[in-house]
């Protein structure tokens, strides 16, 4: 068993850096490396991949690598089929990277790879009926049954940021009006914070000391930061931004009726201040509320290193389940030769 009881690296590639780490069975970190993720070709981040790759390997002996990136993988899980902040498209990326690493490689969606991780070894450990969301530049979503990633037919099930929430409502990069990731997610806070600050309100006056005056710098941390302090307006904003995310996670009750909500990215650094109103509009949003159990909403624990943490597990996960599906074949093989000469007798 010592196969599966090694090291992998996990790769977590997003629209501005490249996160690499040597990951442990129990989900431990043991080394890492940053890398600023190209914006030229799909080849200059398969360089970058396969350099930080041979740095971890030049100290630790791995058996897998696992790539989490920000894109929809086809349901084979070997081409990213589109990224909205990277240049892939159709991109056959697990097998340009395994020629160049010599190792077994699994590529999967960065929300998919976060929520597998929260699942093994964070806040949603032992839920059965998982849920995970991920409020940063959009949202991300993903959904675990039984241990089991529901991935849709075509490999791109749990997309809940564009969910119709404000029919008409604010204008979305996928082409639509009013999905949720416009009211829920990290850029949606920076908007609404940027539009009061532009707007000349003395109320957000405080928010805007704090970036030297210019609206333009304001930042989810900064407002995450600031309502930390207790500045009014910023408290305000990550309400309504939460009001928003409960109302969207009992859409999603509706539909799969979850045990547990766990709830990450960058947005969910405000923990409580985000989460209360959230779970306020959640009990009054739910279908039926009253009369059915309520899914927890949880914050994710494991931060921004989920990513690269779950990638890296769900590459020793595919070697189990590779070497059971051998076991299993050779047995069979057994079998049938032991079959045959039981015959001939
Ligand atoms: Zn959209």
């Amino acid at each position: 068993m010592a196969f599966i009881q090694a090291l992998t690296i996990g790769v977590d590639i997003g629209g501005t850096k490249v996160a690499a780490g040597v990951v442990d069975p129990d989900g431990n970190v043991l080394e890492r490396l940053r890398r600023d993720t190209p914006s030229t070709s799909p080849q200059a981040t398969e360089d970058t991949i396969a350099d930080v790759v041979a740095e971890l390997r030049s100290r630790h002996e791995v058996t897998a690598v696992g790539i989490g990136a920000a894109g929809w993988i086809d349901v084979t899980g070997t081409s990213v089929l589109f990224s909205p902040h990277l240049a892939w498209r159709h991109e056959p990326l697990r097998d340009a990277v395994r020629r160049r690493v010599r190792l077994p490689v699994v590529i999967e969606n960065d929300a998919n790879a976060a929520a597998w991780a929260e699942w093994r070894f964070g806040a949603g450990q032992g839920e059965d009926h998982l849920v995970c969301v991920t409020l940063g530049t959009g949202i991300g979503g993903a959904v675990i049954i039984d241990g089991v990633m529901l991935r849709g037919k075509y490999g791109v099930a749990g997309e809940f940021g564009h969910m119709t929430i404000v029919p008409g409502g604010h204008r979305c990069e996928c082409g639509n009006r009013g999905c949720w990731e416009q009211y829920a997610s990290g850029n949606a806070l920076v908007r609404e914070a940027r539009e009061l600050a532009a707007s000349g309100s003395p109320v957000a006056q405080n928010l805007l000391d704090r970036v030297g005056g210019d609206p333009g710098r304001i930042t989810g941390p900064a407002v995450t930061e600031a309502a930390k302090d207790g500045d009014r307006l910023a408290v305000e904003l990550l309400e309504e931004v939460g009001r928003w995310l409960g109302v969207g996670l009992a859409n999603i009750a509706a539909a799969l009726d979850p045990g547990t909500f766990v709830v990450g990215g960058g947005v969910s650094d405000a923990g409580e201040l985000l989460l209360k109103p959230a779970r306020e509009a959640f009990r009054r949003t739910l279908t039926g509320r009253g009369f059915r159990p309520e899914a927890r909403i949880l914050r994710a624990a494991l931060g921004n290193e989920a990513g690269l943490v779950g990638a890296a597990d769900l590459a020793r996960e595919n070697l189990r389940l590779f070497r059971r599906r051998r076991r299993r074949k050779r047995a069979s093989e057994r079998l049938r030769a032991r079959v045959d000469q039981l015959a001939e007798l």
